[in-house]
């Protein structure tokens, strides 16, 4: 067939058009998975996750901490009552009894204290815990927005660089005759439809031709078309 060698040159940009689509059309379908962010979405969970067992952790000592100062009230209301009860009877086995009580109150009131001093020693390590989870779950989830942000920033200049190589290769292709134009759609659906001869090698397939079939594409007149006899692609030289 004859195509103005001009035209050759044409297809073969065409032809590498068509190679850079493919290959934006995939990193735009790989950036659209936003698969990259993943790994960044599981921390920010395991953070949320991590803050709210320590925050369940920290209401339970909370709740175990105003239970102990309750039972602490009703001790010492009990030793002031214990106190007015001894100091205005006058029995000595009453003083006794009322004695032996006060000590026993105190003794439980200590152990009372005891427990509230470790669990506030508790509230206080828990909260420190809740506070740098909060920290760095804040840190992961702005670093995840801006991520995002950065990705649609990504996605629509990408899809804005594919439209602009789509435009050129229409632009180009519609310089084509119909003649040619079809007979590169046809060789376009079987592989690469158009290729550059490089040295003795075929820039499709990568495949050198044989010192006949080389010198039967050099002998071809400039404005006919050659094909690689091993990939049929049209060889541009
Ligand atoms: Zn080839």
């Amino acid at each position: 067939m004859k195509v103005p060698h001009a035209h050759q040159e044409i297809m073969l940009q065409v032809a590498g058009l068509d190679l850079e689509l493919e290959a934006l059309a995939a990193r735009l379908a790989e950036l659209q998975t936003g698969a990259h962010l993943d790994a960044l979405r599981t921390s920010l969970f395991a953070a949320s996750s991590r803050m709210l067992e320590q925050q369940t952790q920290l209401e339970n000592l909370q709740q175990e901490l105003h239970k102990l100062e309750d039972d602490i009230e009703l001790v010492d209301k009990r030793i002031d009552l214990d106190k007015q009860r001894l100091s205005s009877t006058s029995s000595p086995k009453d003083a006794e009894g009322i004695s032996s009580e006060l000590r026993s109150l105190a003794a439980r009131k200590s152990n009372l204290e005891d427990q509230e001093l470790e669990i506030m020693e508790s509230v206080e390590t828990v909260s420190a815990l809740v506070d740098a989870e909060s920290g760095t779950r804040s840190t992961l989830s702005q670093e995840l927005s801006d991520a995002e942000a950065a990705l649609a920033g990504d996605i629509t200049k990408l899809a804005s660089k594919i439209s602009i190589v789509a435009t050129d290769r229409a632009a180009k292709f519609a310089i084509l005759t119909e003649e040619a134009a079809t007979l590169f759609t046809k060789k376009a659906s079987r592989g690469i439809p158009v290729a550059a001869l490089k040295g003795r090698d075929c820039d499709a397939c990568r495949i050198g031709l044989t010192s006949s079939a080389y010198e039967d594409v050099i002998a071809t007149p400039a404005d006919e078309i050659a094909t690689c006899p091993n990939c049929q692609a049209i060889l541009v030289r």
